[in-house]
């Protein structure tokens, strides 16, 4: 039976070495799967952060990575990868990998059992990293923006506020220094108790409250962080940082900053061209 791949992302690090586990063939070209691994794999059910890219190497040799993907072998031994994947993750029965594309067929050094050192490409994991935790403490503060507007209890999110990002958000997009938000605001939201017409007669000071909330938590330098429950890819982690309101805890799977002084600042948009969907594009601007 394998064993799940064991990570080391959720503490920063960039840079490891294991052994090949297997080389498959799949839907995706050839991919590689170690023991052990820095990768950030992009999520098959919830694709919000990319998968890391970089390199692995032995001994003088080395092939490119392109962005690393969840991948998963059956009890019976069907393996599987991103898409192709037909469960959701940590359903037993299913072991849980991480999984390294590379172009073409494998070099004759990268073969199950070898010894590879892994690299991960790091300013695109730091840009990631910054977009991830400025995507969290946006919605953070697009939830107290429109705290107001509830006529009913939504539910708390992770500062106690009404959770609008849970009830509305469909889909998170996040890239280097940024990402971007969308979330519904149709018949189950007024439902629910969103006063949708104040929102819309106000749009421009709800992102002026944003941003003057994201200018505030970024000149505290707050530190943050991913805190796993284990040391394997199917393990749940958190992301975690100490805001003057308290620590916020939100599930999450990605990679994040250390401190908000990694930010000059974070700053959002709200756009309802389409008056069903708020679109919310949060830019960070990093310090250097
Ligand atoms: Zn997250």
């Amino acid at each position: 039976m394998p064993s799940s791949t064991i990570v080391s992302f959720a503490g920063g690090d960039l840079r490891g070495s294991s052994t090949v586990s297997r080389v498959e063939t799949s839907s995706r070209g050839t991919i590689v799967v170690v023991d052990a691994t820095p990768f950030h794999p992009v999520d098959h059910t919830w694709p919000d952060q990319p998968g890391d890219t970089g390199e692995l190497s032995a001994e003088g040799n080395v092939v490119r990575v392109a962005e690393a993907v969840m991948a998963a072998v059956s009890d019976e031994g069907q393996f599987a990868v991103g898409a192709d994947i037909p469960v959701k993750r940590g359903v037993e029965g299913w072991t849980w990998l991480v999984g390294h594309p590379i172009d073409g067929d494998a070099p004759s050094w990268l073969v199950e059992g070898a010894r590879v050192e892994l690299s991960v490409d790091a300013p695109r994991r730091a840009g990631l990293s910054r977009g991830h935790t400025a995507c969290h403490l946006a919605s953070l503060a697009l939830d107290i923006a429109l705290g107001d507007l509830w006529r009913k209890d939504p539910g708390a999110d992770a500062l106690g506020n009404p959770n609008f990002e849970a009830r509305a958000n469909q889909s998170s997009r996040i890239h280097e220094d940024g990402a971007v938000d969308e979330y519904r605001l149709g018949k189950s939201l007024r439902r629910a108790g969103f006063d949708t017409e104040t929102f819309v007669a106000t749009l421009g000071e709800r992102e002026a409250a944003i941003n003057a909330q994201l200018a505030t938590w970024v000149s505290t330098g707050a530190s943050s962080g991913v805190a796993p429950e284990g040391p394997a890819i199917v393990d749940r982690r958190s992301w975690h940082c100490e805001l003057p309101e308290g620590d916020a805890e939100i599930l999450c799977g990605g990679t994040h900053v250390e401190s908000l002084s990694e930010f000059v600042s974070i700053s959002v948009a709200l756009d309802l061209t389409d008056p069903q969907l708020l679109v919310m594009t949060t830019k960070a601007v990093p310090a250097v």
